[in-house]
This record gives structure tokens, sequence and C-alpha cells, in this order.
């Protein structure tokens, strides 16, 4: 079974994840964007089994909202590195992941909110809104 590394920009805080690693995601939507400092998310879920804090997880600052769903980031550098489920590790953020994982981003999500400046490249399918809803665009 494979295990793959992450960690954040000062290094400090470092996991590691059981594979093999399910599709990722990327969410455009406006709260997105600040959520992740950028075009939206990247995000990969992960089982919470499969992951574990490797360094430095006292270090880790959390960001959650009343219904449980939250961030995780590093209280030194500031880089998001998790997603949280009432206190659990649900994902991963794919900049944080070392290396060259074999993950690909499945789909787009919430593309009709993007930032104007955004321009999604690649072949995923693209959604104006949650998955499932019409896709915006084929490529
Ligand atoms: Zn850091
Ligand atoms: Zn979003």
């Amino acid at each position: 079974m494979s295990e793959f590394t992450g960690e954040c920009f000062c290094a400090e805080i470092q996991y590691a994840v059981r594979g093999p690693l399910g599709p990722a995601r990327s969410c455009h939507c406006s709260r997105c964007r600040k959520a992740f400092s950028g075009a939206g998310s990247a995000y990969l879920p992960v089982d919470p089994e499969t992951f574990s804090w490797t360094q430095g997880a006292d270090g880790l600052r959390r960001f959650e909202s009343q219904h449980g769903a939250g961030i995780g980031f590093c209280g030194r550098c500031g880089s998001t590195l998790c997603g949280l489920y009432q206190g659990q590790v649900v994902g991963v953020t794919l900049g944080t992941l070392n290396g060259d994982p074999p993950v690909e981003i499945a789909d787009h999500i919430f593309v009709g909110s993007k930032a104007a400046w955004d321009h999604i490249g690649g072949t995923a399918p693209q959604f104006d809104a949650a998955p499932g809803e019409p896709v915006k665009r084929e490529t």
C-alpha cells in the first residue's frame, strides 16, 4: 500500500496519507476562493482512517463553522493543509502534497460563480454549481 506525504510552506507541519488516492475536486465558489486564497479549492477528500499527522500537529490552527465543517492551517506560515469535519481530517489540499502524487482534478464545481480572471484549463467536466446539475461546458 502506498503512502503519500505532505507539508505546509514552512514544513513545520507534516502529514501522511495512505493510498490509493481518490479523485480530487476544484470548487471555484467565492467562499473557497477566500478559504484557499486562490482561484478556488484544489482538494482531495480522504478517509480519516488513512490520514495521520507525522510532525507539528500542535501547530495546526482550525477555523470551523458552527456546522462542524472547516479548514486546518499552519499557525506559523498560514498554509491551508486540510479540510475538517467534526474535528476529523476529511481532505487535504493538493498544493501541500509532496512530489508528484498520482491524482487528477476530476471535476470543477461552482464554475458559474468563478472569478473573471480564472481561466480553467484541462478536460475535466465543469459544473455551474454542484455536480449533477447541468455541465457548463465540455472541453
Ligand atoms: Zn507552516
Ligand atoms: Zn466552494
